[in-house]
């Protein structure tokens, strides 16, 4: 399957709303939806009538977006979901945002997702004292993720770092920034999810 390679701004344009793809310049005025906020394309700002299959399909891919997740890894995510106590559209984010990639994002360590998800690749991370570089591995409460030793000098981490406050660690991350660590103090709930995101509709979507 290929990976999309063109402008990750269409993705937000496409869905109306800042999906935080580009890191540091998601913060500033270039980013595309403060200048274009409409669909891309040559109809972009045409209105039309949207459907309710509509709606939950853009929700979905909203999300699939949001975490660059392939639709066939996706749909596990919401099988696995759907298998666990509890309710689905809940275990769903819960399940993306415990991704090793998703936990470099939000404890500080890459400006967004897909610059984590490199450095997971690129061997700069270890779980529990060991090197992982699966970005869909799942974290675990209890588990520290940190910077391998070797890596501690790496310029896009310390810089990711030095940025931290400016978009804050969720409540079940617990960040040592001297120690280039982060401990997840337990699995993480609907309330901790900040996007706004309607999990219902990919849930409805699925069920048909
Ligand atoms: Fe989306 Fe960031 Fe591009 Fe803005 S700069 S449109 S938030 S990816």
């Amino acid at each position: 399957m290929a990976r999309y390679l063109g402008s990750v701004c269409r993705h937000c344009r496409r869905e109306g709303t800042k999906l935080f793809l580009k890191g540091q310049r998601c913060m500033g005025d270039k980013c595309a939806i403060e200048k274009r906020n409409y669909p891309p394309g040559q109809h972009g700002q045409k209105r039309s009538k949207v459907t309710e299959f509509g709606l939950q399909l853009r929700e979905k891919q909203k999300v699939r977006r949001i975490y660059s997740i392939f639709e066939r890894q996706f749909r596990n995510y919401f099988l696995k979901a759907d298998k666990m106590q509890g309710v689905t559209g809940e275990n769903l984010l819960s399940l993306l945002e415990r991704r090793l990639d998703n936990v470099v994002y939000r404890g500080g360590f890459a400006t967004s997702r897909s610059q984590a998800r490199q450095l997971v690749r690129q061997n700069h991370f270890a779980v529990n004292g060991r090197k992982v570089n699966i970005p869909s591995f799942l974290v675990a409460a209890g588990d520290v993720v940190e910077v391998r030793p070797k890596s501690k000098e790496k310029e896009l981490i310390k810089s990711a770092l030095e940025r931290v406050e400016q978009r804050g660690i969720p409540p079940w991350l617990e960040l040592d920034r001297e120690k280039m660590k982060a401990a997840v103090k337990g699995l993480p709930v609907r309330e901790d999810v900040t996007t706004p995101i309607q999990e219902q509709l990919v849930v409805e979507l699925y069920s048909k």
